[in-house]
């Protein structure tokens, strides 16, 4: 059965000091979660070297990756150099990186690809715009964004992917979607990766919910049954926020 995850996007956050204490609290704070839930830090490029050498328990991604193999591209950092830090995970499609570098899906498909390549798993997120969810468009742009970005995935290779739906309009706004809207969007995507890969594949799949998802809200959401966690940006940056979440399930 599929893993419940909860994950945490440090984004552009800490100091490589900061994030080092941080690290070493969440791990401390780890031994305390009775569940099987998974632990996943997901850091700056600067700091995953170091963080690695805090943590035991806890998992560590990078936020991002580049989406060549290697050579004159000033300032990227490739998956092969992300899995050679110790890093299990990876953050691919955030929407900061859709909406601020312009990576389109074609790009987020290539990085994915590199990703898998390198033996790491992609937490790949989709989500919608306010006004598309206004609009009525929210299934069919988390169906596009999944199709486009994954679904020329063999079934092997699809079943190794984290999912991360997060709507834009809750990310960093203190505004979370409601518990229903989460589970019924969640269902509409699992429902996609069943038409495309099977139930099983589907089944087996995490998709955690992103957005506003915090110590106070998480166990509301977490409790639906198509929500296998979450992927928490602002409460990721306090140890104990982060970890009552992971306490949430
Ligand atoms: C995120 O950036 O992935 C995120 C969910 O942020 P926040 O929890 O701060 O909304």
């Amino acid at each position: 059965m599929r893993k419940k995850i909860v994950a945490g996007n440090w984004k552009m956050n800490t100091t490589l000091q900061e994030g080092v204490k941080l690290a070493q609290e969440v791990e401390a704070l780890a031994a305390s979660v009775s569940n099987d839930a998974l632990i996943i830090v997901c850091t700056p490029f600067t700091h995953l070297t170091e963080v690695k050498k805090s943590i035991k328990k806890v998992k560590l991604g990078a936020e991002n990756c580049a989406a060549e193999v290697s050579g004159a591209y000033t300032g990227e950092v490739s998956a092969s150099m992300v899995a050679s830090t110790g890093a299990e995970y990876v953050i691919i499609g955030h929407s900061e990186r859709r909406a601020y570098y312009h990576e389109t899906d074609e790009i987020l498909a290539k990085k994915v690809k590199l990703a898998l390549a390198n033996n790491l798993t992609p937490i790949f997120c989709i989500g919608e715009l306010l006004s598309e969810r206004e609009a009525g468009k929210h299934f069919d742009v988390v169906k596009s964004q999944l199709e486009k970005g994954l679904f020329d995935l063999s079934a092997e290779d699809f079943g190794k992917l984290v999912i991360a739906y997060e709507p834009v309009w809750a990310i960093g706004t203190g505004k979370t979607a409601t518990s229903a809207q989460a589970q019924e969007i969640h269902k509409v995507i699992r429902e996609a990766i069943a038409a495309k890969y099977g139930k099983t594949v589907a089944d087996n799949t995490s998709i955690l919910y992103g957005g506003s998802c915090n110590d106070k809200n998480a166990a509301e959401l977490f409790a639906n049954p198509d929500v296998d966690g979450g992927l928490i940006g602002g409460a990721a940056l306090k140890a104990e926020s982060f970890i009552t979440i992971a306490k949430s399930f």
